[in-house]
């Protein structure tokens, strides 16, 4: 007997999602199918994950070459995928060592214990504090809550962890005053505040925060993991704005599918940790970093300027339309102010095969970058008509 999977989804998982009314099976590329044989273009890439889409032939080949060889041992034992994947990441950002984990909380917590060890060796136990932006998002274990600068995902919940204070973009007065007062260790941002609506943030003020952590020898902590790998149409967001970070966390699209998370450690921090300072059972795992290599080795020149040239395509064609009142982002991470409630958008385009995500009150899209052209023509006419209204 066929089991009826949104029935029994609704009785044994905890109910954390609420799922839209599709049961996917398989897909090819930008296009996903449902149990019934229904195709959607795929414009979020899961949550920006699959990087190159599904079942991408050099991604798959590069994951089944290395699960039929090994698929895990212990972090007690080298590994060539985990340790080639390091060094692409070092050469490419100029970053000095990584942590490997397996999401983006994690990759996130290892971000804040280097810091808090950075500022604690040199200066002592009372400067840990980081300070972290309103209307940020940075995961949902309980310190990475404490970081993520949005009441609404706190609420019933506490006591988070402490030693975090949130302040709004473009106003340097709380990172100044925690600073004179020798408690801050560090800052840490998205350069497009991803969950918080697509927004970028100004050239200007990531500039102004860079030179004061810099002046102050407060770490700079860019999450990357919604913005990394190629999304804004640079390898990491934070190159968009030629800044130096210390640490930078990524994950979401990292490994096209797999779950993996890294924090690269600039020059300051490469040797912060020693044994047994943190860890990770499956951080590294060999099938997820060959994955990685095979998108990260990708990610050249030609792929990122065809990233931004879909990019620009998108702007052009949303900007002034009919029930769209704006839109934001960069590269291929864009949020859509619509006339319409997002999510009666969203569900519309659904039912009319188009997989789009929401953001706080908009639309938001994360397209596999690899999405071709013509694909991506017939979704982006389909969001307009479903913004438009009226059928
Ligand atoms: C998704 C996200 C996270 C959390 O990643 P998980 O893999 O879900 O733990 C953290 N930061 C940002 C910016 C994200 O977009």
């Amino acid at each position: 007997m066929k089991t009826d999977i949104k029935k029994a989804d609704k009785k044994y998982i905890a109910s954390t999602y609420k799922r839209f009314p599709v049961v996917a099976v398989s897909g090819k590329g930008s296009v996903v199918t449902d149990e019934n044989g229904k195709k959607y273009i795929d414009m979020g890439s899961g949550i920006g994950v699959t990087a190159f889409g599904v079942a991408d032939p050099a991604w798959r080949k590069a994951v089944c070459d290395q699960a039929a060889k090994l698929q895990h041992v212990s972090n007690l034992y080298y590994t060539e995928p985990c340790v080639k994947l390091a060094r692409t990441l070092c050469r490419r950002t100029g970053m000095k060592k990584v942590f490997f984990s397996n999401s983006g909380a994690e990759a996130n917590e290892c971000a804040i214990k280097a810091a808090r060890k950075y500022s604690c060796d040199k200066y002592g136990a009372a400067r840990h504090v980081i300070t972290t932006l309103n209307n940020s998002f940075h995961g949902r274990t309980l310190t990475t809550l404490a970081a993520t600068g949005q009441a609404r995902f706190h609420a019933q919940f506490a006591p988070l962890t402490p030693g975090f204070i949130s302040f709004d973009a473009g106003d340097m007065t709380v990172p100044r005053e925690l600073n004179a007062r020798g408690e801050l260790a560090a800052v840490m941002i998205e350069c497009v505040q991803g969950e918080g609506g697509v927004i970028p943030l100004t050239a200007g003020f990531v500039k102004d925060l860079a030179a004061f952590c810099s002046e102050n020898d407060v770490l700079l902590i860019v999450d990357e993991v919604q913005t990394g790998n190629g999304r804004t149409g640079e390898l990491y967001a934070y190159m968009n704005y030629g800044i130096t970070p210390d640490i930078v966390s990524t994950a979401k699209g990292l490994a096209g599918g797999l779950p993996l998370g890294a924090t690269l450690l600039g020059e300051k921090c490469r040797d912060v940790f020693s044994y047994g300072d943190h860890g990770s059972t499956f951080g590294g795992n060999p099938v997820a970093c060959a994955a990685a290599l095979s998108v990260i080795g990708r990610l050249d020149k030609k792929l990122l300027a065809s990233v931004k040239q879909k990019s620009k395509f998108i702007f052009d064609s949303l900007n002034g339309a009919e029930g769209i009142e704006s839109v934001s982002g960069m590269g291929l991470m864009i949020g859509i102010k619509t006339s319409r409630p997002a999510s009666e958008v969203v569900n519309e385009c659904v039912e009319r095969g188009v997989l789009c995500l929401t953001a706080k009150d908009r639309v938001r899209l994360l397209p596999a970058l690899n999405i071709p052209m013509k694909t991506l023509e017939k979704a982006i006419n389909i969001i307009k008509q479903v913004c438009k209204g009226g059928e």
